[in-house]
């Protein structure tokens, strides 16, 4: 048994098989990633090509998809799992084949038709390529049931006009699904459908974000459709029914970004344990100041507390059974509390959690996305406000 926290509480929720697995995962990046992180990062550049081959090799990327094409056959569990082992070094790591997945793979899984399943999954499940989630845009983030890349009617066909952006692993995406108005006039969530582009396909232009300082080494790009032209078969789920495709996907997605929160406890909790304990001030190790205890036993308790609940979550989303209020809460209070505890573990660590190889800001950097990506928090609040005061859903604001 290693001495992580993380494992520790991991050994007692999950089977041999899953644990054992989690520890395969954690084994690999403890060699793979943990001792070259630093000069990737201070080189500058995005998750190496190689690192990505590798985590296809292991069938990181196929985790949920039936074995019928060509994944692993295993559910969100394990894919969290993974991201759980990953992101303890790096979310950047952990999120692109947690993206590529749970937001690429996954509504082709759940809503594509024989045929589209048969054409994408056996590639994504291999890590061969990737497909891009394309929701938000520089005018649409937290009102997305409204898209402003419009889809206009043209012959059998559309022709898709407007941008996306933020769309985690573009660089390496062969297609992106794109969330476009179809239906001005429909009922609201109803106006909207789901094209799977070809990235390559003519007026597509993709240019990556610059200036992003979270999650530095993936890929966040922009997408502009330029008078792209899809046709009926690129329709992924039902016309006008785009919006039920991308909000039953980002239920997963919050499940997976919950973890990486968690992830980031994990790894702070570990270091700073060990560091309290070796650092002497004023003759002694500064473990033995309360107020140094407090903290360490406060992130102790959120991890063990939030993993459990996680877990919980995890087997009913893969038995099918999970309310949409659920991973919204869990990914709003483990990005919440894992975010406050991680500026309070620095403290306690003083001047020497500010340096880059001491492995604390880049999480607490990194933890900035959980409270925003796949659904704000503020916005989630909302609505799982409305679930908790019925008589008033339609006035909350
Ligand atoms: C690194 C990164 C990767 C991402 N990857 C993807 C991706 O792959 N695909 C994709 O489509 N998107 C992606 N996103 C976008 C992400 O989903 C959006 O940032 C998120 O939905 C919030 O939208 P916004 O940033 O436009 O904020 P806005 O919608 O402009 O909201 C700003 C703030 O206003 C407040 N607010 C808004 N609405 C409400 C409300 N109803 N109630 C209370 N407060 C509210 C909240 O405080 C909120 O944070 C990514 C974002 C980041 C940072």
């Amino acid at each position: 048994m290693s001495d992580r926290r993380i494992d520790y509480y991991l050994s007692m929720l999950l089977d041999e098989d899953r644990y054992e697995f989690y520890r395969s995962v954690a084994d690999f990046a403890d060699k793979e990633i943990g001792p070259k992180l630093l000069g990737w990062e201070r080189a500058g550049g995005y998750v190496p090509d190689e690192l990505i081959a590798q985590l296809g090799e292991m069938g990181i990327f196929g985790l949920p998809i039936p074995e019928q094409y060509g994944g692993q056959g295993g559910g969100l569990t394990e894919l969290v799992l993974a991201g759980l082992a990953l992101g303890y070094q790096s979310h950047s790591i952990a999120i692109t084949p947690g993206a590529a997945v749970s937001l690429g793979a996954n509504p082709i899984l759940k809503n594509g038709t024989e045929a589209q399943k048969k054409e994408h999954l056996p590639d994504l499940a291999a890590g061969r390529r990737m497909v891009a989630f394309g929701l938000s845009e520089p005018g649409r983030g937290s009102d997305a049931a409204n898209p402003q890349v419009v889809a206009e009617k043209n012959g059998d066909g559309w022709t898709l006009r407007g941008e996306k952006c933020w769309a985690t692993n573009a660089k390496w995406a062969s297609h992106v699904v794109v969330h476009a108005l179809t239906d001005p006039d429909g009922r609201n969530g109803h106006r909207s459908t789901c094209f799977i582009v070809p990235m390559d396909q003519p007026n597509v232009h993709y240019s990556e974000m610059s200036g992003k300082t979270v999650w530095q080494m993936s890929s966040t790009g922009s997408v502009v459709l330029d008078q792209v032209q899809v046709t009926p078969d690129q329709i992924l789920g039902e016309l006008n029914e785009g919006f039920k495709v991308m909000v039953t996907t980002l239920n997963g997605g919050r499940l997976f970004i919950a973890g990486l929160a968690l992830a980031s406890l994990a790894f702070a909790l570990d270091r700073v344990r060990t560091y309290v304990q070796e650092r002497e001030q004023f003759g002694g190790p500064i473990a033995r100041f309360q107020r140094v205890q407090d903290v360490v036993l406060e992130m102790d308790l959120v991890l063990d507390r939030n993993l459990n609940w996680l877990m919980t979550l995890l087997d009913r989303y893969d038995r099918g059974v999970l309310d949409r209020e659920q991973p919204a809460k869990v990914k709003i209070d483990s990005s919440r509390a894992a975010s406050h505890l991680l500026i309070e573990a620095m403290e306690i660590c003083g001047g020497v959690a500010g340096l880059d190889e001491f492995g604390l800001s880049r999480h607490h950097n990194d933890l900035f996305v959980t409270r925003v990506g796949e659904g704000s928090n503020r916005a989630l609040m909302t609505q799982v406000a409305r679930s908790l005061l019925p008589d008033c859903a339609g006035i909350l604001q």
